[in-house]
């Protein structure tokens, strides 16, 4: 084996190893909202783990967040505080956090992606958060958020990364950024 052989195979075994473990260890990408979104009420949206989830401001207490999830297929639905205490406004069906995380997912992923990754039958005039929340015919049932508060922070993190955008001034309130990683 000649040494240029040699290089040029040690220089694709870097570039396979190469990427951060962020995007090594995460099946979700961040991409572009198709229209843009207020980030300050719903700072995290995703379509993962068979669920739509995301992380929603409190409509009150700014120091306080909302881990909130509809599962694909059952539509059964979670919210509760990113100290998993369960969220107070469920007694009467999905609380107003469930309602903003659907609105701003059908801003993020558009209306059509996100009826087909939770199977809801959507008919073509299904364009908005409220219809497709008319859909749903799930039940309340709890569901772990610390995966996806992990990830945002992870997601707020990536954003800081030196080079990159500069801290969102929308999430001025949110203090955690400091302690991951
Ligand atoms: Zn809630």
């Amino acid at each position: 084996m000649t040494a240029d052989a040699t290089a040029s195979q040690q220089s694709e075994q870097a570039s396979e190893h190469s990427g951060s473990s962020w995007e090594r260890g995460s099946t979700v990408r961040v991409v572009p909202p198709v229209r843009p979104r207020k980030l300050a009420k719903v700072p995290y949206v995703e379509l993962a783990d068979g669920r739509l989830q995301g992380v929603v401001s409190s409509g009150s207490d700014e120091s306080r967040v909302y881990v909130s999830s509809i599962e694909a297929g059952t539509h059964d639905y979670s919210c509760g505080t990113n100290n998993n205490r369960p969220c107070g406004g469920l007694s009467a069906g999905p609380c107003k956090h469930i309602k903003a995380l659907v609105n701003e997912a059908v801003l993020q992923y558009g209306a059509d992606r996100v009826a087909r990754y939770l199977r809801v039958e959507a008919a073509p005039d299904d364009r908005d958060g409220a219809d497709l929340m008319a859909r749903l015919r799930g039940g309340l049932r709890r569901a772990a958020g610390e995966m996806v508060f992990s990830r945002f922070l992870r997601h707020l993190s990536y954003l800081e990364l030196p080079g990159g955008t500069a801290p969102l001034p929308e999430m001025h309130w949110f203090p955690a950024t400091g302690a991951v990683g």
